[in-house]
């Protein structure tokens, strides 16, 4: 099995400083936890940025002071730009994809959470696939819902996303595909991931997809549905953005997180990528 890519998702759109003193908030806290989390094991920081009140911003000027710090203070960790919608204005959440991260989040259809609709109509996501394309952005295609797998294929046959991809299926967010395996839905247990992907490489694709892909787990399910993609031959995402405890009533770091996954996959023995050994196994092309 490949070494695990340890992606960590720092600071989202939700969680404050109200619920969590550990979240990033700043353009320097965001790269000072993207930093230890760098020397925690993890070999990706996915980005949000907030303005001055805390709130999700896609103004590409605080994106660009986020990217400059963690490039000065570690410039072999690869970047992964969020896209995402969050209380974003839809035309403006391609706007800090000048920066050139190496990786960027798209998210190929739309969806329910508990209180509000994710909105991708297809334009915003042909947009948004393009601009990548344009800036030599791998796609991180980020799936809610199984909907979005078909939906990345027909973007591989308009030639909008380009293989090796990237998938990371998200589960646990209430309103889109709940963290459930060993499912009771079906005669034999079958963990909802790799349902999934057998029906991807199965019976959506006319034939085998070369892609990588990754799971985060909303919430409690963090650590479980990290370790059912460990087990499997995926990749893992941890981080605030998706989970603020570390243990019940015990609040995480994201460097305790990454720390804590970090030592699980090199203690079973699958040991944990290097930002070149990602880049490699992503099919990313190496920075100067
Ligand atoms: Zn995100």
């Amino acid at each position: 099995m490949q070494k695990l890519i340890i992606t960590c998702a720092l600071t989202g759109g939700v969680p404050t400083k109200e619920m969590t003193p550990y979240v990033p908030i700043t353009p320097k806290e965001i790269a000072e936890s993207a930093y230890a989390c760098y020397n925690a094991g993890a070999s990706v920081v996915h980005l949000h940025a907030r303005n001055k009140k805390g709130k999700p911003t896609s103004n590409p000027k605080v994106f660009e002071d986020i990217v400059t710090r963690i490039r000065a203070k570690c410039p072999e960790l690869i970047i992964n730009i969020s896209t995402g919608g969050r209380g974003r204005k839809q035309g403006e959440r391609g706007s800090a994809l000048y920066l050139k991260p190496e990786l960027a989040s798209l998210t190929t259809g739309s969806v329910n959470f508990s209180n509000s609709a994710y909105v991708n109509p297809p334009q915003i996501i042909d947009m948004l696939a393009k601009q990548m394309l344009e800036y030599d952005i791998k796609p991180e295609i980020e799936i809610f819902d199984a909907s979005m797998l078909p939906n990345a294929l027909d973007l591989v046959k308009r030639g909008l996303l380009k293989e090796p991809l990237y998938l990371n299926f998200i589960f646990g967010m209430k309103g889109a595909t709940p963290a459930v395996h060993e499912n009771p839905r079906f005669s034999a247990p079958q963990d909802e991931v790799l349902m999934e992907m057998k029906y991807f490489q199965r019976y959506y694709a006319d034939k085998p997809v070369n892609c990588q892909w990754a799971v985060s787990g909303i919430g409690k399910s963090q650590l479980e549905m990290n370790l059912l993609a460990m087990y499997n031959g995926g990749h893992v995402r941890v981080g605030l953005e998706d989970n603020i405890y570390f243990d019940k009533g015990v609040l995480a770091s994201n460097e305790m997180l990454v720390e804590r996954i970090a030592r699980l996959s090199r203690e079973w023995g699958r040991g944990v990528a290097s930002c070149d050994e990602a880049r490699e196994i992503l099919g990313l092309r190496h920075r100067a």
